[in-house]
């Protein structure tokens, strides 16, 4: 038996043609087009990358993309004198500061101030309160990514055994709380986790979010298991090149799971369709309007 391959390129396409649709519709009933700012300081080449595929993910949706590029010696007050005014911009309904920021600057400030209604990355200590809460609020986009895409092969969680490893801010932690509004029985592995082998053994849904090549091997996968990576880990390829691989040791992991994201492939393109997501949701409670259901 080989896994079916979860194709988050073509879910992702499709959740984004949805919130074109939405976005054309906001226009021609509101006048509404939703904007976003997203921030890049200094020449990071992963960063440029990420954020010219944001920014071109933002136009293709119909939003408007207000792009905002800073040398990499900007001081931490000029930083967080924009993130002020576009706090302030009616015409921005989301702020996206991409990270890492230099060493002088303090992420966790510049998060923090930003207005928490724009916040689309879903990184405020209030929204991520407001998560851990049941509150309404923005979600961050990679673990939002992981469970839509779970849901696809079981649109029902509840009661299932997830298992995810990795307990970061932007991913492994929000999945937790995801998961848990999903009603599925969670646990958290970490790097002191004792016989990590053992505990993924026993997932319904196995979320990686490691950032470790390859580390988790087919015989730690159940049978029939949902397996989501969401590891990007740069490898040496051939002819000198380097290729991209997951935290899931994808030929073994496809041979014993049901389900099995790919990476590139998977939960990449849903991070950038659920930063649309939230954008649009954040354009709407902004103007009073409800968030339609996509
Ligand atoms: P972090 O480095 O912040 O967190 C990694 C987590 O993995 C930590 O909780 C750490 O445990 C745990 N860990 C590390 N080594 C082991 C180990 N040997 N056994 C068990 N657990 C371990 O990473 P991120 O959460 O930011 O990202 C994780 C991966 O996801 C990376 O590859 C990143 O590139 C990728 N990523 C992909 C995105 C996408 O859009 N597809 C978006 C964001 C991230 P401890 O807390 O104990 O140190």
């Amino acid at each position: 038996m080989t896994a079916r391959i979860i194709d988050g390129k073509s879910i992702a396409a499709d959740l984004r043609g949805k919130i074109a649709a939405e976005v054309a519709r906001l226009q021609a009933a509101h006048q509404l087009v939703p904007g976003i700012a997203v921030v890049q300081v200094g020449d990071n080449p992963a960063s440029s990358v990420y954020v010219k595929s944001k920014s071109k993910a933002v136009a293709d949706a119909g939003m408007r993309a207000f792009d905002h590029k800073l040398p990499e010696n900007v001081s931490e007050a000029e930083l967080l004198t924009l993130i002020g005014l576009l706090n302030a911009d009616p015409k921005v309904n989301g702020i996206l500061v991409q990270l890492p920021l230099p060493a002088h600057i303090d992420a966790q400030n510049v998060v923090a101030a930003i207005a928490a209604d724009k916040d689309v990355d879903g990184f405020h200590p209030l929204n991520a309160g407001r998560h851990a809460t049941g509150l309404p609020g923005l979600v961050p986009c990679t673990p939002l990514g992981c469970v839509l895409l779970a849901k696809t092969v079981l649109p029902l969680l509840a009661g299932l055994e997830a298992v995810v490893i990795g307990r970061s801010n932007i991913v492994g932690k929000p999945l937790v709380q995801l998961l848990l509004a999903e009603n599925a029985t969670v646990t958290v592995a970490h790097s002191k986790t004792r016989d990590l082998p053992g505990v993924c053994r026993r997932a319904d849904v196995l979320i990686a979010a490691i950032g470790r090549p390859e580390m988790v091997r087919g015989d730690w996968i159940k049978p029939g298991a949902i397996v989501i990576d969401v590891g990007i880990n740069r490898v040496p390829g051939e002819a000198g090149k380097s290729r991209i691989v997951g935290d899931v040791a994808f030929a073994e992991a496809e041979k014993i799971a049901g389900a099995i994201t790919p990476v590139p492939g998977g939960v990449g393109p849903m991070t950038i369709a659920c930063l649309l997501l939230n954008t649009l949701r954040a354009a709407c409670a902004q103007n009073g309007l409800s968030f339609p259901a996509l």
